[in-house]
């Protein structure tokens, strides 16, 4: 996804917002038809196991139920403004066994 429309902008910015980390993520999972069918935002981790609280990790759990071919993430700042983020190399790791594409917001 190139560039997102802005109700997809605005999902991924409300969704972010309801994270209680410190750098505040958001992905939404799209079909293959192109909607989006799951939305998460990044949880605190209380063990150091990790790694299972990601946004895009969240939303790979359920990308098999839900038939997601693409996510797409986000990370907003501190004045709620969009930036571009890279996954994490375990959650494109596990992305690229899914077959699912991780995509992120062009920079603004
Ligand atoms: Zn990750």
């Amino acid at each position: 996804m190139a560039n997102p429309d802005k109700s997809t902008i605005e999902r991924l910015r409300n969704k972010a917002k309801q994270s209680t980390c410190k750098f505040r993520i958001s992905a939404l999972g799209f079909n293959k038809s192109g909607i989006c069918v799951i939305a998460r935002s990044n949880k605190q981790q209380f063990s150091r196991k990790g790694g299972g609280f990601h946004a895009e990790r969240l939303v790979m759990q359920e990308a098999r139920s839900r038939g997601v071919c693409r996510i797409l993430i986000c990370r907003i700042g501190k004045g709620g403004a969009m930036r571009p983020i890279d996954p994490c190399p375990q959650c494109q790791s596990i992305a690229d066994k899914l077959g699912i594409i991780i995509d992120t917001i062009p920079e603004e």
